[in-house]
């Protein structure tokens, strides 16, 4: 899949639309359009990277505000204190659906493994 039909580039350039839960210069969460779980945002990094093989290509500083922004948004969310998952799928036996780096940030109930 090319940066050119990546569908959370997409919605990183707001040419899709997404209910954005916050929003800065490298990174953008918005929900997850088919919620797992009460809370269910996606944290991803605006440049398009597909995996975590290539995360090694995104702008220093990057990885370190997906991990802020996560947490930002589960203050936001209410669900910092009662706990959340923070997820990256990568490849196939993950799951992995979209191609562009994400991290589900999930609570809102208690979760188990996997
Ligand atoms: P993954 O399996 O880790 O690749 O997860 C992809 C996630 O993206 C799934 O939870 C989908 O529900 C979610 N998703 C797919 N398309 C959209 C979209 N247009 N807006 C918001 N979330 C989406
Ligand atoms: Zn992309």
């Amino acid at each position: 899949m090319s940066e050119n039909d990546c569908i959370f580039c997409k919605i990183a350039k707001g040419q899709m639309e997404a209910e954005v839960v916050y929003e800065e210069e490298g990174v953008i969460a918005f929900e997850d359009i088919n919620a797992k779980t009460p809370v269910h945002v996606l944290v991803i990094p605006r440049e398009h990277v597909p995996s975590m093989a290539e995360v090694g290509g995104l702008p220093d500083g990057i990885t370190k505000r997906l991990f802020e922004v996560a947490q930002a948004v589960a203050e936001k969310k209410g669900v910092a204190e009662s706990g959340y998952a923070f997820r990256i799928n990568n490849g196939p036996d993950s799951g992995q659906e979209v191609l562009h780096l994400h991290a589900h940030v999930m609570g809102g109930r208690r979760l188990s493994m996997p």
